[in-house]
């Protein structure tokens, strides 16, 4: 169905990423009338969702079921050299893939749904419905589901160029974040590195707890580095740091030791660092806190934000803990950004983005078909004229 100035949603869903996503399909499924905001370029880029090329710990995504299925359907001799190809193919589930086959599925099967390749710049309140403004139109919903996710703080890395010019940036983290070498989730991707020389890059007690972590469940060779900032670890972690062997040096990093390129990117040997010394390493886990929480638009609606996160901008938006709603009714938050009243762990994590936006359109659901009937036994009990 096309929309049009005057259509007021069920629900908007705003975010392109997995919460997002699971969000809208299970709005389209219901048979709401849904806007799903996707973002655009610019959001895309600076979100998890754009740099997770392999999940890998949730059961039902892994390749090995596709490529069985497909191993099947080929099983004839004459196929033996498309068997091959499906054997050698890289069939690994990202972020990405997900959230294509759902924009897909909804633009082929669903008419009620309508996407929107925009990022909402600002929303305000006007009585029952939300006004969502981009960069190009409104629109109305009289519910909102925001998954606008979060944004790591990342490691600088401080080159000297050949010709002498010094580089101070983050920029090299692209070619190996998510080639399976510089790590971000540690319940998701912690496994990967047993028993293989690994730094863990971050300062504070967290970083130190995960730097332990990997030594424990793993055998991890780990390797605590700072980056220039002073070691806030706690004295338990340090003395279990000299009882584990876990090296922890507080130099900046300057040369990237690469391990030559990989199919979608490179890989690492080490790291060297201002006073010379090279540390080696196979991964590098990045856990150095947040560096956003894409919270405006709930703070732009009086969403409660958790003080606890310090700065503004790192806050996660709280909601309720059975139905991801925010403080502000028929506004809910999932995913990444959010995080659950009570004392109840927030994981982010894919699985949980999605139960919790599921969790988010059922609230909808009900809320709008008990409007309905309301309604309908108001207007069946009216008398006639
Ligand atoms: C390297 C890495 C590997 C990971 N691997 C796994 C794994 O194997 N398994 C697992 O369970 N989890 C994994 N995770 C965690 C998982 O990626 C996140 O939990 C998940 O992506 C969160 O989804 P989300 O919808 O909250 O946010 P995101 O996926 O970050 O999506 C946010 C979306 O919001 C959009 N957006 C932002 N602002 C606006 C705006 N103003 N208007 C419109 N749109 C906007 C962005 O464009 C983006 O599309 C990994 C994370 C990282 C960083």
């Amino acid at each position: 169905m096309r929309r049009n100035m005057s259509t007021v949603y069920d629900v908007a869903v705003i975010g392109g990423g997995i919460g997002g996503a699971a969000a809208a399909l299970r709005a389209a499924q219901h048979n709401l009338r849904v806007a799903w905001l996707l973002g655009d370029e610019a959001t895309a880029k600076a979100s998890r969702a754009k740099y997770v090329y392999t999940v890998d710990n949730m059961v039902g995504v892994h390749p090995a079921i596709t490529q069985k299925k497909l191993a099947a359907v080929l099983s004839a001799p004459e196929h033996a050299a498309a068997r091959k190809l499906v054997e050698e193919a890289h069939l690994h589930l990202g972020t990405q893939d997900i959230v294509d086959e759902v924009v897909e599925r909804l633009a082929a099967q669903f008419e009620r749904a309508d996407i929107l390749r925009q990022r909402v710049t600002s929303a305000a309140r006007a009585g029952e419905e939300f006004l969502l403004a981009t960069a190009g139109e409104e629109v109305r919903a009289r519910h909102v589901v925001l998954s606008t996710g979060v944004m790591d703080r990342q490691p600088r890395v401080k080159v000297t160029t050949k010709g002498g010019k010094v580089i101070d940036d983050v920029n090299w983290v692209y070619p190996y974040a998510n080639n399976e070498t510089l790590l971000y989730c540690v319940i998701c991707e912690g496994h990967l590195t047993r028993e293989a020389p690994t730094v863990v890059f971050g300062a504070s007690e967290a970083a130190a707890q995960v730097a332990l972590m990997l030594h424990e469940r793993y055998g991890t060779r780990v390797s605590l580095l700072t980056n220039g900032e002073p070691v806030a670890a706690s004295g338990d972690s340090r003395r279990l740091f000299e009882l584990y062997g876990i090296a922890v040096s507080e130099e900046r990093v300057v040369e990237i030791l690469d391990g030559g390129a990989k199919p979608r990117g490179a890989s690492l040997r080490g790291f060297r660092l201002e006073g010379g010394r090279s540390v080696e390493a196979r991964f590098a886990l990045v856990t150095m806190g947040l560096h956003r929480v894409y919270n405006e638009l709930a703070a732009q609606l009086g969403a409660e934000l958790d003080e606890r996160d310090g700065a503004l901008e790192t806050r996660h938006v709280l909601v309720d803990e059975a139905t991801s709603e925010t403080s502000v009714r028929g506004l809910f938050a999932v995913g990444d950004m959010s995080r659950r009243r009570g004392s109840a762990p927030s994981f982010k994590q894919i699985y949980t983005a999605q139960e919790f936006a599921v969790r988010a359109v059922q609230t909808v659901d009900r809320r709008v078909r008990a409007a309905r009937r309301a309604e309908l036994l108001a207007a069946s009990a009216a008398p006639s004229t």
